[in-house]
């Protein structure tokens, strides 16, 4: 017998608003947070907070907690605790469908390691329904790339590459050690795209080599045995950003010793190696895919709601979809128009970030009666770290007046980045808690996790 799916509090009691925002990511947990504290304070509205994991992970940080810089376990937040501190609601599953006539959102079940049944599929109610699902890795249909090649969107994807990558090591390291063994290199290692993310990931590897020979692979040289290549389709590292960061950066990662190749497209990707456009095979142990990311297949289900080639909802300027203005989408989920160019705002933790602030000061002007004005982005600038050996950083505005910091500077306002989203979502007192907590356990565990 099939029973129909649970209603979540189908009435709420009091009449409240209720705003549904489905994914606790960068965008969407400070958006709880925030309208938990204000219209949800003064009991104007009722914020229920939606998500497929228990717990909200920086993704800006996965490139560090794939090199094994960054233990993910110490940097997690609960959005159970997040929501009995500031207010809101919680509620564990992924979005399934959205009934727009009935304004009801269909939650799914959710299971434990052993595939049993812990919650059941859920329906919950909504006045307004905030979608800040993120974005996925767009493989661009290259044969075998979503099979053979890592993505990095989760905390997920950053354990499985870091356990691949050490059980590399020690196999190159026990071959080195026993057998003399000297196929050079030992271990290949292939990151696609040299964006933010590809560039980050490649320079943190080298990193980790040279400690984990350190601390643990005595027998490997990181800079003989170990070949870190970054691919890029493009002219040069960093195409988004200036060209003379993008000259800087690729300096570095040379001195780093990574293999750049840029220029090329990588047609096929195999088990162990990589084909390229012109046909070359490179051998590659391990391939990270970094090269574009798209909106969740689960956008393309909702009834009514367009998008755009990448499937990343279409906003207005007030970030509500054309269709339904009931139905809200921000962040790398949605396609907001940008005023500068004739193109999309970027999937940035910046865009994200922006974007829930103005969400949270919206909300309260649009159910106090008040006129809402449109979104406008500020390009503060971007960040690009390279571990160790610093950072690079291109202020935001017209490529002829872009300023360039390097080095230690540079390097501050990174680490600044997470700190600054530590306060947004947990509060003065918590971050700072919670950012000596994490400083003290830097000190008094190896610099990288050894297992
Ligand atoms: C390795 C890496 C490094 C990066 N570095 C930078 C950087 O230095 N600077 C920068 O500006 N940006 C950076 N980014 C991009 C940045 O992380 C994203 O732009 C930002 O996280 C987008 O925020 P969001 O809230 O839209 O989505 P996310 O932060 O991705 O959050 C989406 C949330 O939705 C949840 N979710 C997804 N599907 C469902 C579903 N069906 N139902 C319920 N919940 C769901 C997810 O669990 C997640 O919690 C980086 C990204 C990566 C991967």
């Amino acid at each position: 017998m099939t029973h129909a799916p649970f209603v979540l509090d189908a009435d709420n009691g009091a009449d409240l608003h209720r705003i549904v925002i489905v994914g606790g990511g960068a965008g969407g947990l400070h958006l709880a947070t925030r309208l938990a504290g204000t219209v949800g304070r003064r009991r104007v509205a009722e914020i229920v907070l939606v998500d497929r994991y228990p717990t909200h992970f920086w993704k800006p940080l996965l490139h560090e907690a794939a090199s094994g810089h960054r233990d993910p376990a110490n940097y997690h937040i609960e959005y159970a605790a997040q929501a009995k501190r500031h207010g809101f609601r919680f509620v564990q599953g992924a979005l399934e469908s959205v009934d727009r006539s009935a304004c009801m959102a269909t939650i799914g079940a959710v299971h434990d390691e052993d595939g049993a049944e812990m919650l059941p599929q859920r329906r919950v109610r909504y006045d307004s329904l905030v979608l800040s699902v993120g974005s996925v890795t767009n493989f661009f249909n290259v044969p075998g790339a979503a099979l053979h090649a890592l993505p990095l969107e989760s905390v997920e994807h950053a354990e499985v590459f870091r356990r691949r990558f050490l059980a590399a090591c020690t196999r190159a390291n026990h071959g080195l050690e026993t057998a003399g063994m000297r196929s050079m290199p030992a271990i290949n290692i292939s990151v696609i795209g040299a964006g933010a993310t590809g560039v980050e990931l490649a320079a943190a590897l080298t990193h980790a080599v040279d400690q984990l020979s350190v601390y643990r692979f005595q027998a490997l040289d990181p800079k003989r045995d170990v070949r870190i290549r970054l691919i890029e389709g493009g002219t040069r590292v960093l195409p988004a950003l200036d060209e003379r960061v993008s000259a800087r950066t690729d300096a570095a990662l040379r001195r780093l010793k990574v293999d750049v190749v840029t220029g090329a497209s990588v047609a096929e990707v195999r088990a162990d190696s990589l084909v390229t456009g012109s046909g070359d095979a490179l051998a590659s142990d391990i391939t990270v895919w970094a090269a574009g990311v798209a909106g969740p297949a689960i956008l393309n289900s909702l009834d009514g709601i367009a998008l755009n080639a990448a499937n990343r909802v279409i906003v207005t300027d007030k970030l509500q979809t054309p269709g339904d203005p009931r139905i809200f989408a921000f962040g790398d989920c949605a396609a907001c128009p940008s005023a500068t160019s004739s193109g999309f705002l970027p999937p940035r933790a910046q865009v994200a970030h922006q974007q829930a602030m103005y969400l949270g000061k919206a909300f309260a002007q649009r159910l106090a009666g008040k006129a809402v004005a449109g979104f406008a982005f500020r390009d503060a600038g971007t960040v690009v770290s390279l571990g160790k050996s610093g950072a690079t950083y291109q202020t935001g505005g017209v490529s002829s007046r872009v300023l360039i910091v390097d080095g230690a500077a540079a390097s501050g306002l990174y680490r600044l980045l997470y700190r600054k989203h530590l306060f947004g979502v947990s509060g003065m007192r918590h971050a700072v808690l919670e950012g000596l907590g994490q400083w003290l356990g830097r000190w008094s565990r190896p610099a990288i996790k050894l297992h």
